[in-house]
């Protein structure tokens, strides 16, 4: 570890190294030396501790070893990666220039570096580094007289957000984002209830001065990052927008060193346009991502059936983000319709979305200054890609007559507009100059096509002929010496003479020896050159850096063009993204037996033989029926309860029912085909979930404590048209605290949120509330027991659940049959002996662990139970054992 001033007295090198570190105090800095990225002090001791390589020393610095560690340059994308994951910074600082331009300034000279980009989770563009179906967002949240706002940039395809929120729903905007990266002021940063919501919408969190999100600073920022004079064109942003925005531009300014990707104008949203689902809903329902954090299991994992990158992507913002206009969610599900109907069309579309590149990303990489030919050829391919698929809608037998559906004519309008914008005579000039085999970086050269640049095609006839006269030269020394000689090339010598040890005397020896000019002896080798040869040898490295040159000149007059027609090809990439989502979720819709929902602004939920997308995949894997079911909630009790309380036993299927209806609302919003036979839905503009026992323990809190947290957030906030389910809630606590929470809960949400409600529970003593409240109703999932053996219908009825079936669970989940035996005498004696206190005390089981209990006649064995539970130190697992004793104990 050495204080920055210790640079004093550094060598030349290290005092670069120091220069590099001061302005990147936060970040490791990888700091290149020829092949290899460096670490020096105490980044290299971090570094090699989360990357488990090897700490070394270099030279020494004030009198000590410098402490060091390197990674490869050629692997440093994977080291990258792992550093980013484990929280760290990286600071990339490149050598600017080759080491022979160094020298030629003077022999002291070192290579000039400097930081090229600072590497965080919000700003990977990396293909590597990158999930190409999944979204890697850097957002900011800055507040403004009392309003709020989140931005987002998706660096590695350009496109900005912003999104105008009340304060108290920041979590909510930020988690439908997904942000890896979350800017934040630090005075909203220091609030610490602000910071550990925004915390719960997953990502790293940043604090930033709170001055670079005053409103003038953000301003002339946003204007630099767009290059332009006003604001105006991209509507009118409030005061909290342009500030987060601001937040944006400050930390891609210093993050990429100047090079900026392609950014589109603000795409904006309200709180008005989108479902409001808070970061434990969205967890629970595991819409984008699994309890277990893969896509796999997920909503979007079960309907995905996108083709491309893009398109992927543009499936999983959909689903984050439900809309709640429905005129615009028609809009998408007239898309859908028509690829329902259009099956042949459909697959030839998916056919052709195959080979189609992930031209966003490409796109950003070139202008970020990261790209190579191979983005190029991702652009041309891409574009001609898009012409064969407009193609394809003018080819189909009288595809037009009806005309597509809006969505898919403008896609198909900006896939078809080559002829109208510069863009064609882009895709032309790629067509004609980008050769067919593209190296991934453009100072490999040999990607531009003969007969494009004179100039090249000079210097490579140059070159190659000078080849064919080396190979002339090698026949005639060997000719003339009648020694075993081969010219060969390196990057030390260039091109030289080179035979055996034993071969090499001739040469040295008179008259040879005046050819011959001897260079290096190695063990069993020695190297020669001749006049001629290095004539030649000059010539041919003069003639490919010419070539090279030539090359990279052009790459970059290309890649210019390329951000010239940046908001074609990203109008022209998106126009395809949303051809494959339709067709998509159409295939998945014919999949499933899909239907479309019929949506209004009513408080109504009527679903007819609906199924869990997800549950229903998992069980028709093992090859049994998914049962579908019915359910009716309405805030006006016109079409059914405005609350229905869900009871059956454990195991029956109810969670797997409340979470379906909650899908079917994500779902329809979001513009896709249901799994239902009907679904009528008066748009929910909150969704509500409380299922599970989801522990929060990292956050210090105990499950209950969450629960209570979470139904707080609830009965503070949902509305008439919101759609809540609430699963089990009051488990976490002792009997009676949580039957009358549970009571007033749903008490709660009745008449005063007067939100369409799922309520499941264990408490069968709240189906007392169907005669108590008006609109309440009983539901329980079914089951019968069969010859001593539960049997699950998974058929959602009227009224509640007659009993809860526990002993039986048990049995089934593999508890001992002595136990099992035992509860059920336990049961039946209790259930003989309902009303009264039950007399346990010739029961040797509890005799022998509450010693007494009959004696005093005082407290129950359930009373000695419920003293004897700490429910804020229980896991959930625990508590749910705990609540199993107890409930047997009744
Ligand atoms: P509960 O919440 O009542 O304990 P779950 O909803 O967790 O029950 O369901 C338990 C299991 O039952 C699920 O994992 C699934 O395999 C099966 N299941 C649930 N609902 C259905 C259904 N409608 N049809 C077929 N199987 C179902």
């Amino acid at each position: 570890p050495t204080p920055p001033d210790a640079a004093a007295g550094a060598t030349p090198v290290m005092a670069q190294y120091f220069e590099a570190k001061a302005r990147q105090p936060d970040a490791l800095v990888f700091f290149r030396m020829g092949d290899f990225y460096e670490l020096f002090f105490e980044d290299a001791e971090k570094a090699a501790a989360a990357l488990g390589i090897t700490l070394t020393a270099r030279g020494n610095h004030g009198g000590a070893p410098i402490p060091m560690c390197g990674v490869p340059v050629h692997a440093a994308e994977a080291y990258l990666a792992k550093l980013i994951r484990a929280g760290f910074k990286v600071a990339v600082c490149e050598q600017m220039e080759d080491p022979a331009e160094a020298r030629k300034r003077g022999s002291k000279s070192i290579v000039r570096r400097d930081v090229v980009r600072v590497v965080t989770p919000g700003t990977l563009t990396e293909d590597g580094l990158l999930d190409a179906r999944g979204a890697n967002r850097l957002a900011a949240v800055a507040v403004r007289a009392g309003a709020a706002a989140v931005a987002s940039v998706e660096l590695s395809t350009g496109e900005v957000e912003c999104w105008a929120v009340a304060r108290e729903n920041l979590a909510s905007a930020l988690a439908a984002l997904g942000p890896s990266e979350i800017l934040v002021p630090d005075r909203l940063f220091a609030d610490e209830g602000m910071n550990t919501a925004l915390r719960s919408a997953g990502g790293v969190v940043q604090p930033m001065p709170s001055a670079l999100a005053e409103p003038a600073a953000s301003e002339a920022r946003l204007k630099r990052l767009y290059g332009v004079d006003t604001l105006d064109g991209f509507g009118t942003l409030s005061g909290a927008e342009i500030s987060a925005l601001g937040l944006i531009a400050a930390h891609l300014e210093t993050t990429q060193a100047g090079r900026l990707p392609a950014l589109t104008a603000p795409r904006r949203a309200g709180e008005a346009d989108v479902m409001a689902i808070d970061p434990a809903t969205r967890t629970s329902l595991e819409i984008e991502k699994s309890l277990s954090g893969s896509r796999e299991g997920s909503l979007l994992g079960a309907i995905d059936r996108t083709i491309t990158a893009p398109g992927a992507r543009m499936l999983a913002a959909r689903l984050a983000r439900p809309l709640l206009d429905p005129a615009a969610i028609e809009v998408r599900l007239d898309a859908v319709g028509w690829f329902v109907e259009r099956r042949p069309l459909r697959q030839k579309l998916r056919e052709e979305l195959k080979g189609l590149g992930d031209m966003a990303r490409a796109l950003s990489r070139l202008a970020l200054g990261r790209g190579g030919p191979r983005d190029l050829g991702c652009l041309r391919d891409g574009l001609a890609r898009g012409e064969a698929i407009a193609g394809l809608f003018a080819g189909a037998p009288a595809p037009l007559d009806p005309p597509p559906p809006s969505e898919v004519e403008s896609a198909l309008a900006v896939l078809h507009a080559y002829d109208h914008y510069e863009l064609g005579a882009f895709r032309q000039m790629l067509a004609e100059g980008l050769g067919n085999d593209l190296p991934a970086q453009a100072r490999d050269g040999g990607f531009v096509a003969p007969g494009v640049r004179p100039e090249l095609d000079q210097a490579r006839a140059l070159r190659d002929d000078s080849r064919r006269v080396i190979l002339q030269l090698e026949a005639q020394l060997l000719a003339d010496s009648g020694v075993a000689l081969k010219i060969r090339h390196n990057a030390v010598l260039g091109y030289f003479v080179e035979c055996t040890a034993k071969a090499a005397e001739p040469l040295m020896a008179p008259p040879l020896n005046a050819t011959f000019i001897h260079r290096q002896t190695l063990a069993n080798q020695v190297r020669f050159t001749t006049v001629e040869l290095a004539e030649l040898d000059a010539r041919i490295a003069q003639a490919a850096e010419r070539a090279l040159a030539i090359e990279v000149a052009t790459f970059e007059a290309w890649r210019e063009a390329a951000i010239g027609v940046a908001a074609a090809i990203q109008a022209a990439a998106e126009g395809a993204a949303r051809l494959d989502v339709a067709a998509g979720l159409a295939e998945w819709a014919d999949d499933v037996g899909g239907t479309r929902p019929i949506l209004d602004r009513s408080t109504a939920f009527e679903a007819e033989a609906a199924r869990h997308p997800v549950v229903e995949a998992a069980v028709k894997r093992t090859g049994q029926p998914f049962t579908p079911n019915d359910c009716r909630l309405d805030g006006a009790g016109a079409v059914g309860p405005r609350l229905a309380l869900v009871t059956g036993p454990n195991m029956a299927g109810k969670s797997t029912f409340l979470r379906q209806n909650a899908l079917l609302a994500v779902l329809a919003q979001a513009g896709c085909y249901v799994p239902a036979k009907r679904l009528r839905l008066g748009v929910v503009d909150r969704l509500f979930s409380r299922v599970g026992a989801g522990d929060d323990l990292a956050r210090g809190r105990s499950t209950f404590m969450a629960e209570m947290v979470e139904t707080a957030a609830i009965l503070t906030q949902a509305t008439p048209h919101s759609l809540v389910i609430l699963d089990e809630i009051g488990r976490g606590t002792a009997t009676y605290d949580g039957l009358a929470i549970a009571w007033a809960c749903a008490e709660a949400l009745h008449e005063t949120n007067r939100c369409r409600g799922l309520f499941a529970t264990h408490y069968h003593e709240l189906a007392v509330l169907e005669g108590r409240l008006a609109h309440v109703a009983n539901l329980s999932l079914k089951a019968k027991e069969w010859n001593g053996d539960l049997i699950f219908l998974h058929e959602a009825g009227p009224g509640p659940a007659d009993r809860s079936y526990g002993v039986q669970v048990a049995k089934l989940a593999g508890v001992p049959a002595p136990v099992v035996i035992r509860a059920r005498e336990v049961l039946e004696r209790l259930e003989r002996e309902t009303g009264a206190p039950a007399h346990l005390d010739d029961l040797p089981l509890f005799a022998a662990t509450a010693p007494g209990v009959a004696e005093r006649s005082g407290p129950s064995p359930v009373d000695i139970a419920v003293a004897d539970l700490d429910p804020d130190s229980m896991s959930p697992r625990e508590a749910m054992a705990a609540l199993y004793r107890l409930k047997g104990l009744l």
